[in-house]
């Protein structure tokens, strides 16, 4: 059993040679090229974090398969209300101060389900197959990049009916396994792992039973080509710009699969169209109640740093427009994280295992706090002021002659340094005025499926019928 510091996740990532493409080049290797510096800091700080004296407790658990502490938030199989809760405070507390936890146990759960059922209906015998892949997992502390997510084409259209299909499917069966090709999308720090999990993205039917697969294969498999977007933040090192997206976050792929063979024990599900629907209901359930913690994070995140511009341009919490604004962020954090916690109240466990939280409060909370974001944003620059968007660069305050005039000139709150009201100024650009933005927007619109999604979800799981029928008792309707 490994437990893997940050130090060793970048020496394990050497036997690995991925096929990486960044702005339109092949790259050597991940370790080396310039613009996956953020990434796998991102990646290897969390190994640290998780085991670090003040997460460690919370953030390590002894696995139910291997009897040996694992990560929590990457690798465990989540299977009670305690592992929830645990989870969402966890998500909470790390995603305000880095945006991104790495939550791969939800997927990993969410596929372990999805598995269990296809024995269960299918008489297949993948899930001993997915046990033993997770057990590896665990004892290696390899992390994983997730591919759910395919291209779809034309929305109106089924995977089958798409003029030219891209998403990924098998193309051949063999006797000893599968070729798959196709395409997966978003797979987030994608060229920073070490394997790959591919799931379907949507419900199927019978037409397109080629697209109900799943698998794993390490990063490297012949014929896995990712093509990397850079993580938002700056290419070179800073000392005060940017200074969440300097460090942290990462690249996001589009994963290609061209003609790929997957060898029968990497199978998790080959062509049970039937299951399919499954997935983005459990995912809507755990990722969801995650995303609802997370989402409260950068809540956190926002209102801290917001609060603290106040102060250092020389205004308070006394302020009463300072007082409100960051009090509709204190709520939405609140809010976000009571939804996380209340599903948990309402959870229920799947025959493979899996605790799941309530779905409906879960899809509630996560619909309220995301649409929040784009009015936080907006308070960020109301309270900070224009110079988020103006102030000189830090190449300029490191020019003594400039600094000079920098330094009276913005000067705000005389309990801080000219450099420190600028500090917390870049903290506020780096949220509200940079890719980041773009990407925390992002993040929290579309990661874990959009908008209309929860919406979905409510309507199928809310019982309407009882309230009409109590509405219809009261006004003493008896048709
Ligand atoms: C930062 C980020 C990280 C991500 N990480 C991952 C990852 O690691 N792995 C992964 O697999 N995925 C990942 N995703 C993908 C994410 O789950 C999807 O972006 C999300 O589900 C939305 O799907 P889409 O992008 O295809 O948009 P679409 O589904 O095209 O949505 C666009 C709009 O069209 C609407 N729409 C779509 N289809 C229909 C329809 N049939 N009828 C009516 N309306 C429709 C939607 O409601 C929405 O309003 C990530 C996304 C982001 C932004």
């Amino acid at each position: 059993m490994t437990i893997m510091s940050g130090k060793d996740y970048l020496e394990s990532l050497r036997k690995y040679t991925p096929e990486v493409y960044i702005r339109g080049e092949r790259i050597d290797h991940v370790t080396t090229h310039p613009l996956m510096r953020q990434t796998l800091n991102h990646i290897a700080s969390g190994y640290d974090l998780m085991n670090s004296p003040e997460f460690r407790d919370r953030a390590m658990v002894v696995s139910p398969l291997t009897g040996e502490p694992i990560p929590r938030l990457q690798l465990h199989i989540q299977q009670s209300e305690e592992d929830l809760l645990i989870k969402a405070e966890l998500t909470r507390e790390i995603s305000s101060r880095r945006i991104c936890v790495g939550c791969m146990s939800n997927m990993l759960s969410v596929t372990w389900a999805l598995i269990h059922d296809l024995d269960a209906n299918h008489g297949t015998d993948y899930f001993p197959r997915f046990t033993s892949f997770v057990t590896r997992l665990q004892k290696s502390d390899e992390r994983i990049a997730w591919c759910m997510m395919d291209p779809k084409g034309d929305r109106s259209l089924s995977p089958s009916q798409q003029p030219q299909p891209t998403d990924l499917r098998i193309v051949k069966r063999k006797a000893n396994g599968i070729v798959v090709s196709g395409t997966k999308l978003h797979t987030t720090f994608g060229p920073g792992v070490h394997q790959v999990l591919v799931v379907p993205c949507r419900a199927l039917n019978e037409e397109d039973k080629d697209f109900a697969v799943s698998f794993a294969l390490p990063i490297d498999t012949k014929g896995i080509k990712m093509i990397a977007r850079p993580s938002p933040g700056p290419t070179h090192e800073t000392n005060m710009e940017s200074p969440i997206s300097s460090r942290f976050l990462g690249v996001e792929a589009t994963t290609i699969f061209d003609e790929v063979f997957v060898p029968e024990e990497n199978i998790f599900m080959c062509g049970e169209w039937q299951q399919a629907m499954n997935l983005p209901f459990y995912f809507a359930s755990l990722h969801r109640q995650s995303k609802c913690a997370c989402s409260a994070g950068h809540c956190d995140l926002f209102a801290g740093a917001a609060a603290l511009c106040a102060e250092v341009n020389g205004l308070s919490m006394n302020v009463s427009h300072i007082r409100d604004k960051i009090t509709d962020m204190m709520i939405a954090a609140e809010t976000g994280f009571g939804c996380a916690l209340g599903a948990v109240s309402r959870a229920g466990k799947h025959p493979s295992g899996v605790c799941f939280p309530d779905a409906l409060t879960a899809n509630a909370g996560l619909h309220t706090i995301r649409s929040t974001i784009g009015k936080h944003i907006e308070i960020l620059h109301d309270i900070a002021g224009g110079l988020i968007v103006t102030m000189p660069t830090e190449a300029d305050w490191d020019n003594l002659q400039l600094r000079e005039y920098l330094e009276p000139a913005l000067r705000g709150n005389p309990a801080y340094t000219t450099e420190e009201r600028l500090r917390a100024i870049q903290l506020v650009q780096d949220l509200a005025s940079s890719r980041l933005t773009g990407i925390l927007l992002g993040y929290t619109i579309n990661a874990a499926g959009s908008p209309e999604t929860n919406k979905v979800v409510i309507r199928t799981l809310y019982d309407l019928e009882k309230r009409i029928a109590q509405a219809k008792e009261i006004a003493s309707i008896y048709s």
